[in-house]
């Protein structure tokens, strides 16, 4: 197995997985389909290390899971379909099929692979393309979605065999609670979301999903929460969040592994998110994340379901894990007033556990501040909470659409954004100019008085050259011997006759 490569982990299994008496029901297995599909047209799979499905083990559930959860997901194989919707009802935006069971464990199997070998440099980084989805799967609850929380025993698992700091990035436009909640003590693990919050108005409208949740005890400021009070946000409002909280936080943080709860359910079309982000902006986020934990990152499937922005999506970070240039975004705008005043509150909350954001400063006085709510905190008046006290006994599945011209319309973006990509890759990606004549160049005065620095410097030529592996850190390598002196391009900054006290040129650092 190539240490340098990118994994690549799925199972056709998963989309056994589906909702039988809702048609087309959102959480469909047309949202590892359509990717992996994608993916394939782009040759991605191939250029990744494709790694062979594995199941989970109750072992590996025990690490976030009751053994009641465990077993109540196992006994639904043996449900008939009646059996499995009446049992659906019991939780939040969940359903039961007779092959969830299976699908669950394989999902949570991939996903605990992909990070062992990236734990155990086998791979650089990976993409898990699973399903079910596992951020909001509680302890002893399965809620929205999801069965066992792939991604949480993921980080357990990678705590057990040694990892000292793991950040956990969950960019799904749903809150992890579950995650949040499992670490919420612990600053082994740092949990950061982004997440539509509406002042708590938006599934799973839960208190505790609001910036002023910064973990407790020893956990205290490894829990953050951005909450999105506004729908129809960008990449802009997504990169202001990287550049000012996430990517400042996490190289203080200094993880040793990142793992991606990637949902996308925050691109362009999709009915759950209703936000803005453009798929190819997800190239970005991946690609930032790669400066962190020498490269090993761990992308594993949450949410996201509008299958063209999904599966585009997908296909962006899968590019970035394998090194390919970002995509160009445009010129960005900058974030919207609702997001820079989520920034400067999450400042506001953590200031105090993390040095890197004490020089952004979060408000005027409040007569003069643009963001009146940084001098108040949260709740706003008026929410009702989801609680575990009001929760109704029987819960009713609602499928999430947009209308039909809303459809169509962001469908008729997305092809643009798609046919505005170039195609074209070059076939080299890194190449080193060198000519040799290069060493004949020598400092005669000094030569005259028996010491020549320049000939000490000549062996700074053979230095790549020379390196053992250069071939393949520089692949393929360039000899270019020039002859011509190459007369019109000097001309554009130099003069042909040199005088006999050279003007340095305008702006010269020498
Ligand atoms: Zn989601």
């Amino acid at each position: 197995m190539d240490s340098n490569s990118t994994g690549f982990i799925y199972n056709p299994e998963m989309t056994k997985h589906e909702c039988f008496w809702i048609p087309d029901f959102t959480e469909q297995p047309q949202r590892v389909i359509q990717p992996f599909k994608r993916c394939n047209e782009l040759n991605l799979i191939e250029r990744c290390q494709q790694l062979d499905s594995c199941v989970g083990t109750e072992e590996m559930a025990l690490l976030q899971h009751s053994k009641n959860l465990i077993d109540s997901l196992i006994k639904t194989e043996e449900m008939d379909n009646e059996e499995l919707k009446e049992f659906s009802t019991k939780y939040d935006s969940l359903y039961f099929h007779k092959d969830t069971n299976k699908c669950a464990w394989i999902a949570l199997g991939c996903t605990v692979k992909l990070v062992d070998k990236v734990i155990e440099n086998e791979i650089r980084n990976g993409f898990a393309l699973v399903r079910p989805p596992g951020h909001h799967a509680l302890y002893n609850e399965f809620c929205g979605y999801c069965y066992l929380n792939n991604v949480g025993i993921a980080a357990a698992h990678a705590l057990s065999k040694g990892v000292e700091r793991i950040l956990i990035v969950d960019w799904d436009v749903h809150h992890g609670q579950a995650t949040q909640y499992s670490y919420y003590d612990d600053p082994r693990v740092l949990y950061f979301s982004i997440h539509r919050y509406q002042n708590g108005q938006f599934w799973p409208c839960l208190r505790q999903s609001d910036y002023d949740f910064v973990g407790k005890g020893p956990g205290l400021g490894f829990n953050i929460n951005v909450p999105l009070n506004k729908i129809g946000l960008t990449e802009s409002d997504y990169l202001a969040i990287f550049h000012h909280i996430l990517m400042p936080v996490a190289y203080e943080f200094d993880p040793q592994l990142v793992l991606i709860s990637s949902g996308y359910d925050a691109a362009l079309g999709c009915p759950e998110g209703q936000m803005s982000v453009s798929p190819m902006a997800y190239a970005h986020f991946t690609h930032m994340l790669s400066t962190l934990a020498n490269g090993k990152i761990c992308t594993i499937l949450e949410g996201g379901y509008c299958l063209k922005s999904l599966a585009e999506g997908v296909a962006y970070s899968i590019k970035s894990l394998l090194g390919d240039p970002c995509p160009d975004l445009g010129p960005l705008a900058p974030p919207s007033d609702s997001v820079a005043e989520s920034i400067l509150n999450v400042i506001k909350v953590h200031r105090n556990y993390w040095s890197r954001l004490r020089h952004q400063s979060y408000g005027q006085h409040p007569d003069e501040c643009a963001y009146p709510d940084l001098w108040t905190m949260p709740p706003k008046e008026g929410i009702i909470f989801c609680t575990e006290e009001n929760q109704p006994d029987v819960h009713i599945l609602t499928n999430e659409t947009l209308p039909l011209e809303e459809v169509e319309m962001c469908d008729k973006q997305l092809n643009e954004m798609i046919q505005s990509q170039p195609t074209d890759v070059p076939t080299i990606r890194t190449a080193v100019c060198f000519d040799p004549s290069m060493e004949t160049f020598k400092d005669l005065s000094h030569k005259l008085q028996g010491f020549s620095r320049f000939q000490k410097l000549l062996p700074r030529l053979h230095v790549i050259e020379n390196t053992d592996n250069a071939s393949e850190l520089v692949h393929p390598m360039i000899e270019r011997k020039t002859e011509e002196r190459c007369q019109p391009q000097i001309l554009l900054y130099h003069s042909t006759t040199p005088s006999s006290t050279p003007a340095p040129p305008k702006n010269s650092l020498c």
